[in-house]
């Protein structure tokens, strides 16, 4: 008979992630926090994230916290919330007619105030995403991480409680009893699970590009005033809009201008995704924003000469029909890749990760009574079945508040108070996520699933 410990240990769950993305990392976190033993593997050399601005919303604050308080404090470490000015009210996300209606008037008169949406205390607060990952990682233990690993395939290990063989690019093999695809958007796992000839299992082009850039604050805030420099804005107009929020402590301007992209931007070959990104320069961003208010120019007149130009790509034209095959899931942009028009898709991603581990930890809690396989299809039954309406409706609604960004949604067009109550909804929809009431559906799945 097995002493205890032993017992124990094959009772403990082993989770394999794919991917050490944002999702990744906070998921990895959340399932040591849980007790439960996890391996990431990465394709890089390292964990890298690029030079670019992500803001965090309320729900993904407190999916945060419930999942592990440290997470929450590597946020807060390097977050910048909008500025503290004492006649004016903060923490709003502010809609300007950035651009200019009578190209006429060589004055140009400064844009107009559309509409501001209250985005709670410290709402919507920017991190620059290398200083985030730093943060993160000083949380996951190096023997949680395996560089190099791309992600090939897995197979099902037999129906005799085996754990699943995962395999690498390198030849080389894991074990695991569950594997969460965080591979992003152009995720591998997402094309074993849809499998490789459904479009499904690939993101496509939403027609929408976007120019990045961090521009220092110094420069920014001698043409656009303290208040606008150091607040969330957003300059809206036909064809295009442009937010910026302040990042690094202050010391940085986030810019990204969003373009339409009439071109095809090709992937490649069917099987595979080809670059998102090309080199863009300055004055092609000011081709598109030409005629538009002081400003929107005198923002891109502070981009680097030279930067780069995103394909916006998302999962809009075939959304997953699933999340879940057997015992392979798939979390973040890998499950649900959304344009970024609501900035809220790593933020949908650690809702994912909290009900992943919340299940998976009813899992390792009840495989004393019930096959270690069949628990852990069960619960990504239930993660599918309770995520993908709420992941689903983001990349829905990403592409409509883009057209109400840009005057072209036909419920709104240019009837302010139209698009404030639209805004409204939908972002409130996306911050005052009711979590218990997730928490509650999940729970109650696994009671009836776990019933015998
Ligand atoms: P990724 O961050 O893409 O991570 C995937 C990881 O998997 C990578 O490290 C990759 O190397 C690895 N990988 C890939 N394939 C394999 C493989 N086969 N084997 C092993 N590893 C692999 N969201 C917000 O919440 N707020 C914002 O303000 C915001 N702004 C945005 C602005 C723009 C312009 C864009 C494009 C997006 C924005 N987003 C924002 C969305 C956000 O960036 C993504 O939702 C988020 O980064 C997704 O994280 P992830 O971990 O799922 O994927």
């Amino acid at each position: 008979s097995m002493d205890a410990k032993t017992q124990t240990e094959q009772r403990r769950l082993h989770i394999a992630i794919v991917g050490g993305g944002i999702v990744g990392l906070i998921t990895a976190m959340g399932l040591l926090k849980r007790n439960i033993s996890v391996k990431m593997y990465e394709q890089s050399r390292s964990f890298r994230e690029i030079g670019a601005g992500v803001a965090f919303t309320a729900n993904a604050l407190q999916c945060m916290a419930r999942l592990d308080q440290s997470i929450v404090d590597a946020v807060n470490a390097v977050a910048t919330p909008n500025g503290e000015i004492a006649d004016k009210p903060n923490d709003h996300l502010r809609w300007h007619d950035g651009f200019h209606w009578d190209p006429s008037d060589i004055q140009g008169t400064d844009d107009k105030l559309l509409f501001t949406l209250y985005s709670g205390y410290k709402g919507f607060q920017g991190c620059h995403r290398a200083h985030l990952l730093d943060e993160l990682v000083k949380h996951i233990p190096s023997d949680v991480v395996d560089f190099g690993k791309r992600f090939v395939d897995c197979e099902d290990g037999g129906d005799d409680g085996q754990p699943m063989l995962v395999r690498f690019h390198d030849g080389s093999t894991a074990h695991a009893d569950a594997v969460i695809g965080c591979d992003g958007i152009k995720s591998k796992v997402r094309q074993l699970v849809l499998g490789v000839d459904n479009p499904a299992s690939y993101p496509h082009f939403s027609h929408k590009v976007a120019y990045r850039a961090l521009v220092p604050m110094d420069k920014v805030e001698r043409v656009l005033g303290t208040f606008k420099a150091r607040n969330q804005h957003m300059h809206v107009g036909p064809g295009a809009h442009l937010p910026h929020f302040p990042v690094a402590g202050g010391t940085l301007l986030n810019v990204v201008a969003f373009a339409d992209g009439l071109e095809d931007w090709p992937l490649g070959d069917t099987h595979g995704v080809g670059n998102m990104t090309a080199p863009a320069t300055r004055e092609q961003v000011a081709d598109v924003f030409r005629g538009w208010g002081p400003t929107v120019t005198s923002i891109v007149a502070l981009l680097p000469d030279n930067l780069d130009r995103w394909g916006i790509f998302d999962t809009y034209d075939h959304p997953a029909p699933t999340y879940v095959k057997g015992r392979v899931c798939l979390a973040g942009d890998a499950a649900h890749a959304s344009a970024p028009h609501h900035g809220a898709g790593a933020g949908i991603g650690v809702e994912d990760a909290l009900a992943l581990c919340m299940l998976l930890e009813k899992v390792q809690g009840s495989v004393d009574r019930v096959d270690k396989c069949a628990a852990v299809e069960r619960a990504l039954r239930i993660y599918d079945r309770v995520r993908r309406p709420r992941s689903q409706w983001l990349v829905q609604s990403s592409r409509e508040v883009c057209d109400i960004y840009e005057w072209k949604h036909p419920g709104t067009l240019t009837s302010w108070n139209k698009c404030l109550a639209e805004i409204t909804k939908r972002s409130h929809k996306l911050w005052y996520f009711d979590i218990d009431g997730m928490m509650a559906e999940l729970e109650s799945g696994w009671a009836d699933n776990a019933a015998p």
